[in-house]
């Protein structure tokens, strides 16, 4: 038994810092990526009038704002590849809803089939009135909003992961929590860096929607900062309470993720509107595009993943 404290505020720490980070980091992608790009556009105008002994004027190329109008979309589809595997696990963590069960409508069927359905039902009822189904008409009109629910949508899962953790602690004999973490032979700390690596790449679906529907709103001094410390709380919630109720109750943690499979919909949902702009038409390198952030999103996951089973 670890005690609770000891527990607690490591878990705190795992789940809270890296959503922070994850949700900084991608809505902060554009900038990076530009910033990386004028630099190797320097470099190589460097190297080209070193040779040719004239310097180069920069290409106008792409402008900062024609650029603007597009990043959402290629947020949107790494956020969606992100949750496409987030789907599988947490449908995963429900036993695929209790499917080997067959017609057995046992209780523990029917309520882990319920839950999904009320989770999917719950979010859709709440926001109903945002435009769910008109995206472009949900840009910027209802402040934080939308990104708050996508926080919690894809938190709630973060109950099961939390029971779980929590009844881990009360109950190992290691003494320390690496150790608990660790199976037969060792692991602990792959499965640490699994689990902090995927809580900064889960709430990259929720900085993709704040960046898509709601970046005005952190047009204020200190907004942004602000906003995303609030959508990482948000999104942390549900596993604190998680780690701190399974701790001392002893949960089948599968209802939890039941419950969080249907929640999570929603956020796919909302992932998915950004991908649409049914005003231009596209061109055939945009959709290559949007099929490499698609694999790209659920390839980082998978990686992450990877440390889970080493
Ligand atoms: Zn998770």
């Amino acid at each position: 038994m670890i005690g609770f404290p000891d527990s607690f505020l490591p878990w705190t720490a795992a789940t809270l810092i890296p959503a922070f980070l994850g949700l900084l980091l991608i809505v902060s992608a554009e900038r990076i990526l530009d910033a990386i790009l004028s630099m190797l556009k320097r470099a190589l105008n460097r190297i080209k009038s070193f040779f040719r002994r004239t310097s180069l004027k920069a290409d106008p190329g792409v402008t900062p704002s024609a650029r603007h109008a597009r990043t959402p979309k290629y947020l949107s589809a790494f956020g969606l590849g992100i949750f496409l595997w987030f789907f599988v696990d947490t449908i995963g963590g429900a036993a695929s809803l209790d499917v080997v069960d067959a017609f057995s409508a046992s209780w523990a069927q029917i309520a882990t089939v319920g839950l999904f359905v009320v989770g999917l039902i719950m979010f859709f009822s709440v926001d109903r009135n945002r435009n769910i189904f008109s995206p472009q008409l949900a840009v910027g009109k209802y402040g934080l909003a939308i990104p708050l629910l996508v926080a919690a949508s894809v938190g709630i899962h973060g109950l099961g992961e939390g029971a779980a953790f929590g009844a881990l602690a009360s109950q190992t004999t290691s003494a320390t929590l690496l150790d608990a973490f660790a199976g037969p032979t060792g692991g602990g700390l792959t499965a640490a860096v699994a689990y902090v690596l995927h809580k900064a790449l889960e709430p990259m679906m929720i900085g993709v929607c704040y960046f898509a529907y709601a970046w005005d709103h952190g047009r204020r001094p200190a907004g942004y900062l602000r906003d995303l410390l609030l959508l990482s709380i948000a999104f942390a919630i549900p596993s604190l309470i998680g780690a701190a109720s399974g701790y001392y109750l002893a949960y089948n943690t599968s209802y939890f993720y039941a419950l969080g499979t249907g929640t999570s919909i929603y956020a796919g949902v909302r992932l998915a509107g950004p991908l649409f702009n049914n005003a231009q038409p596209g061109s055939s390198r945009e959709s290559i595009k949007m099929a490499f952030f698609l694999a790209f999103g659920l390839l980082v996951i998978y990686f992450a993943a990877l440390f889970h089973s080493g």
